[in-house]
């Protein structure tokens, strides 16, 4: 079984600076209202134009993202590649909605594909659709709302930049791996993917969804999509995640007085994550995952199916993703062991990528258990180096 408490391997390739950085780090933003102390001064100091990108670039910016560019983020993907951890590039400017910026995430996105053609180290590409259309018109086609003309002009459009996102994928031969969203843009979402599934993924699995566990249905869901897939003679690419919208979900659902999708108690999304780990490995010959996950319980599950069934520890079939910053225990200590690991890599703009920030600070205060984790990680490696 891997070891998940060998924290030297999981730190060995962070200096004293990065690991007396992440230190500081995790342990202002583990204190709630410290935490949202901070952000509110971010975000503050952003409307305001005070200059604070400096700042974020040597704290927060240094130990969650890549860097700037691609080319900006090639240290961080060679250094992880030394310890077998390939790289997701994820181009990490959030909440745009002008043409302008969405042609934007359509070149990184192919800039990417490009970099990634025949380079391990780049095992996968990550989008979202909000990167590429406006959210609204999303929700418009969740609901089988008809489009005004305006709007279908920049349907067409997304499409166009779909295809075009498709065609290098192809070229390149790098599965892409598309976001999960908010329930209420992911129906529209889920179908436009399903349908470049059956387009795309024959003999190689090109094309991947990502089903959120904290949903309720989504285990049915999987069970309807595997069916489909057998009977089209097509395969699923699948990331599995619990979701990362679990409050706006429950807000909105108060809100608008419906039943909210989502498990109210976190075991009912532990126990459908881990179902669903045990359905794709029992269909591994129709399925590839990525197991988008920090937590340690359903890692180590994942590695005991993959045993009881025979699978190689470096299957193709198979990855575990964690983001890079958090859980080195996790993907460290997987990849010594020849599991195919790969880290989610943000990179773009500081200004721009403070909204990915300002959730990882929120989430590492709110999750409880997590963050008690990550610090407690980092001190212990401390108190090692300094024994
Ligand atoms: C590589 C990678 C890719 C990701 N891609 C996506 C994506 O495309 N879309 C997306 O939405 N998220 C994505 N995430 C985030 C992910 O969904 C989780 O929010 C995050 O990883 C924390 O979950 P965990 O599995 O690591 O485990 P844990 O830390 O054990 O679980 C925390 C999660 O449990 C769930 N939860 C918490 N409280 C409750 C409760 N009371 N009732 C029910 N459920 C609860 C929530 O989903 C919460 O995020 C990604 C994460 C990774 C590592």
């Amino acid at each position: 079984m891997v070891d998940f408490t060998n924290i030297k391997r999981a730190f060995a390739d962070k200096s004293n600076t990065d690991l007396n950085r992440a230190y500081f780090l995790f342990k202002t933003i583990s204190s709630p209202r410290i935490s949202s102390l901070l952000t509110n001064l971010v975000k503050f100091a952003l409307i305001i134009r005070f200059p604070i990108t400096k700042i974020i670039k040597i704290t927060i910016y240094k130990h969650f993202c890549g860097g700037e560019t691609i080319i900006d983020s090639k240290k961080t993907i060679d250094k992880l590649w030394k310890s077998s951890i390939g790289t997701i590039l994820d181009y990490s400017a959030e909440g745009k909605e002008k043409e302008i910026d969405f042609n934007n995430v359509l070149n990184e996105t192919i800039q990417v594909i490009r970099a990634s053609r025949e380079n391990n180290k780049i095992p996968f590409v990550v989008f979202k659709f909000t990167g590429l259309i406006k959210f609204n018109i999303l929700e418009k086609l969740n609901n089988n709302t008809i489009l005004n003309d305006n709007d279908q002009v920049e349907y067409n459009a997304f499409k166009e930049k779909l295809n075009v996102i498709c065609k290098e994928t192809v070229l390149a031969k790098t599965p892409l791996l598309i976001d999960a969203e908010e329930s209420w843009i992911q129906d529209s979402i889920d179908r436009i993917i399903l349908d470049l599934m059956k387009k795309y993924n024959h003999d190689k699995i090109l094309i991947y969804n990502t089903l959120q566990f904290y949903r309720h249905d989504r285990i049915k869901y999987l069970n309807t999509i595997l069916k489909q897939s057998k009977e089209e003679n097509f395969k699923l690419g699948l990331k599995l995640v619990r979701g990362a919208y679990h409050q706006q979900e429950i807000e909105r659902a108060k809100q608008k007085n419906y039943l909210p999708p989502v498990h109210l108690k976190k075991e009912d999304t532990d126990k459908d994550f881990n179902e669903s780990i045990k359905i794709c490995l029992d269909n591994i010959d129709n399925i590839s995952i990525c197991a988008g996950t920090h937590n340690e319980e359903s890692s180590k599950i994942l590695i005991k199916l993959m045993k009881e069934r025979g699978l190689k520890n470096n299957d193709k079939r198979i990855y575990s993703s964690q983001l890079l910053g958090m859980s080195d225990n996790i993907s460290y200590n997987l990849s010594n062991e020849n599991f195919n690991v790969s880290k989610y890599v943000p990179y773009g703009p500081v200004k721009d990528v403070i909204p990915y920030l300002i959730r990882r600070a929120e989430e590492n205060t709110s999750i409880s258990g997590q963050m008690g984790r990550e610090l407690i990680n980092i001190i212990d490696e401390k108190k090692r180096r300094n024994s």
